[in-house]
């Protein structure tokens, strides 16, 4: 059973506040609504820390594709973030002009370090002490780590950080056929992720360029102005081919022309990866096949950057008022709306209210502050709970609550006594 973060609380005691302005700096639309909404603080340039609602939400992606990950047969680790200068060297990778956007520390002794930016080193050199026969194998682990990242441009808010939490999961197979075998699950399971938290309409399962051993390699690529990419998309057959290799060859073998592509800006919210022997071959990861020879492992890595889901997912879902949360990762399930805090009436009927809400299994922020009702919608529409339940004098005295879907802005009367039935 998954744990499921039912928590609730009162308005009047939640630290942060609203504002009506974003940093001046701050250009991306995503980090705006969030800084404004109170979910995340701008630290610096490409840096952000979140606070509690954006904790919620960045936690409800979390738990989403943990339960994905679990699903695959994925096993949670979390691996260091100060990182090995000689493994990285093995690869090749330690390098400035191999990789240019690390962030390295020295040691008081003046040995170097790096600021974990991935880790693909790291969990091949410690699989070595716990696969070595075939038996062993496969297996795939994941982790939610912190990336280290000097990026140029940190200019999107969330969805480009220099600091940024990853789900990132590896992939060991005895050969390439058990390999694609999981890559083809972990499609499926990405797939699932996008849907789950929002993007399933939006997202699309993306021809890339491989790098590494494959040509080829795919990444789920959300349509949004605020993208990076450009992609060329078939909404009918529901793929995509990135513009780098965007080519009659790829064209072909998908099974697709030109005249039924759209281009489109876009922005990678995951990958998938074969990476073959490329780090198995170098660090020695090798097991003993049946015939009892030395084979190097074939290995796969998956990420999917949760602050980038985040910020894709406000630049997708939000209007002029604000954010709208799609329901599975909305910091609370409703936002419970008191229009006069100091009205006996209205105050027990909203007691009454969050109580029983909370007995229901849901979430509730209580907005029990004593505001006026303007302020109250701004910020109740700023900060985007799909569900709001508003309760005034007026309404009340004729027995009924409002009801309003934030993404439809509309609001509904309902009889007091039939909200709960509504609602479930
Ligand atoms: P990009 O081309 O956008 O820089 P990448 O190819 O460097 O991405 P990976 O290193 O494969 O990405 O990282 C895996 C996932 O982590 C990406 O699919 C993306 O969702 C996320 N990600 C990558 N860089 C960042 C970043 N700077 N901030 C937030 N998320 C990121
Ligand atoms: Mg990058």
């Amino acid at each position: 059973m998954a744990i499921i973060d039912n928590h609730s609380m009162r308005q009047s005691a939640l630290f942060t506040k609203t504002r009506r302005e974003a940093p001046k700096d701050e250009v991306a639309k995503n980090a705006q609504l969030l800084i404004r909404a109170g979910f995340i603080h701008k630290d610096m340039t490409g840096v952000y820390s979140y606070l509690p609602l954006g904790l919620k939400v960045l936690k409800k992606i979390e738990q989403i594709i943990r339960e994905e990950m679990n699903e695959l047969g994925g096993q949670e680790l979390f691996l260091a973030s100060l990182q090995n200068k000689e493994l990285w060297e093995k690869t090749n990778r330690w390098d400035d002009a191999a990789v240019d956007i690390w962030f390295k520390t020295e040691l008081k002794n003046g040995a170097f370090l790096g600021l974990g930016m991935t880790h693909e080193e790291p969990i091949t050199n410690l699989m070595r002490e716990h696969i070595r026969s075939i038996k062993d194998l496969p297996v795939a682990a994941y982790q939610f780590q912190t990336k280290f990242r000097n990026e140029l441009r940190a200019k999107s808010g969330i969805m480009r950080g220099r600091e940024f939490l990853m789900k990132d999961l590896y992939s060991f197979s005895k050969n390439e056929q058990s390999h694609f075998e999981f890559y083809e699950k972990t499609k499926t399971a990405y797939t699932k992720i996008y849907q789950r938290v929002g993007l399933g309409e939006s997202t699309f399962l993306t021809f890339a360029s491989g790098g590494i051993f494959a040509p080829y390699s795919h990444e789920f690529q959300t349509i949004t102005d605020a993208g990076e990419d450009v992609i060329y998309v078939s909404r009918e057959k529901r793929i995509a081919i990135n513009k780098e290799v965007y080519t009659p060859e790829v064209m072909k073998e998908l099974g697709v022309i030109a005249e039924e592509l759209e281009e489109v800006k876009s922005v990678e919210v995951g990958n998938i990866f074969t990476l073959g022997t490329r780090f198995s071959e170098p660090l020695e990861l090798f097991y003993n096949d049946e015939k009892g020879e030395r084979t190097p492992v074939f290995m796969g890595s998956y990420g999917i950057g949760l602050g980038r889901v985040m910020g894709t997912i406000v630049e997708t879902m939000s209007d002029e008022k604000g954010i709208i949360w799609p329901a599975e990762v909305s910091p609370f399930n409703i936002h419970l709306i008191s229009l006069d805090p100091k009205d006996e009436v209205i105050r027990s009927t909203c007691d009454e209210l969050y109580n029983a809400f909370q007995q229901m299994g849901k979430s509730v922020l209580y907005d029990d502050r004593d505001l006026r009702p303007g302020e109250k919608f701004n910020d109740a529409d700023l900060i985007g709970i799909p569900l709001q339940i508003i309760v005034g004098s007026k309404n009340l005295t004729n027995g009924m609550v409002e009801m309003k879907e934030r993404a439809k802005n509309m609001a509904t009367l309902v009889p007091k006594e039939k909200i709960f039935a509504t609602i479930a």
